[in-house]
């Protein structure tokens, strides 16, 4: 209950729970393929998307007035024996309109006791807290769970409280009862490195401090899991110098996103956003900025 006082705090409105379990997308067909599944989503109000620009601005920008629906997307790689999950939703205790992932995964036919690997992006509730079930256990009792070491080097410091704003203390206790549940099982690696084959972790930090996204070599060729580096499908993209509430080390976060956005634009590659709708798009440069392109 902590979590849900800590948005509306945050100024959250109404908490829908209109959001349906789904499949989003699919990528590629037979070995390699790409499902993103829905864990449900959630409200945040406007002014979450940047600290520091006037609502006016940011309404025109957001192409939108009121609080935004921002889409959970959980991306899932079949290949071989291997069902990889790239971060595992919020599970059951953090907001109403999440935590589907369970009833996604059943309408894709992906047993729970088949997932090998779940590799994370960050250890934020959303994409966190669905590593234990109601009964507090893990989640995919057979899977390997991967982690970035500075991410959970962070949030397991006992001095994290005094490096986080009071509405954020709940993620820090959080992150910290799942990896405690987690223990030895939660392996960690350094970003910049392949975790498992065809699967680099590329150091995006500013959002967390430990931040990554997956280079997957995908059947369809490169795809970009993108976890929370870009998060709103125009704002990210038109103006990544703005400075969203959400990211940790906000001048950080705005130079992250600038280099991968240049890359991105470059290599032509998929990407796929954790709370991008539709998840699956490229980037292209638009002027002195960026667009998404929906793959739909
Ligand atoms: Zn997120």
């Amino acid at each position: 209950m902590l979590t849900r006082r800590l948005f509306v705090t945050a100024g959250a409105c109404a908490f829908a729970s209109s959001s349906l379990a789904q499949v989003v997308a699919t990528l590629g067909s037979g070995d390699g393929t790409l499902t993103v599944l829905s864990d449900g989503s959630f409200e945040l109000p406007l002014s979450m998307l940047a600290r520091d620009v006037a609502p006016a601005e940011l309404a025109a920008e957001a192409k939108q007035n009121g609080p935004m629906r921002s889409v959970l997307n959980v991306t899932c790689l079949r290949r071989g024996k291997d069902v990889i999950l790239f971060d595992c939703g919020s599970g059951a205790n953090f907001l109403a309109g999440s935590g589907k992932l369970g009833e996604s995964l059943k309408a894709a036919g992906i047993e729970p006791d088949a997932v090998t690997h779940v590799l994370f992006t960050h250890l934020h509730p959303d994409h966190f807290w669905g590593a234990l079930d109601e009964f507090d256990s893990p989640a995919f009792v057979n899977a390997r769970w991967l982690a970035a070491a500075p991410e959970i080097a962070f949030w397991s410091d006992p001095k994290v409280y005094e490096r986080l704003p009071g509405d954020r203390h709940a993620f820090a206790a959080g992150a910290q009862r799942i990896a405690r549940e987690l223990g030895e099982r939660l392996e960690r690696l350094e970003p910049g490195r392949e975790w498992l084959a065809g699967i680099e972790a590329v150091a995006t930090p500013g959002h967390t401090p430990g931040h990554v996204s997956f280079s997957v070599q995908a059947a369809e060729g490169p795809v970009m899991v993108l976890g929370d580096a870009l998060t709103h499908p125009q704002v990210s993209f038109a103006r990544p110098e703005w400075r969203p509430a959400s990211d940790h080390d906000a001048d950080l976060a705005v130079a992250t996103r600038r280099r991968l956005l240049d890359r991105l634009s470059q290599d032509r590659a998929q990407v796929i956003g954790y709370h991008l709708p539709g998840a699956v798009g490229r980037v292209e440069r638009q002027g002195a900025a960026y667009r998404f392109v929906a793959a739909s």
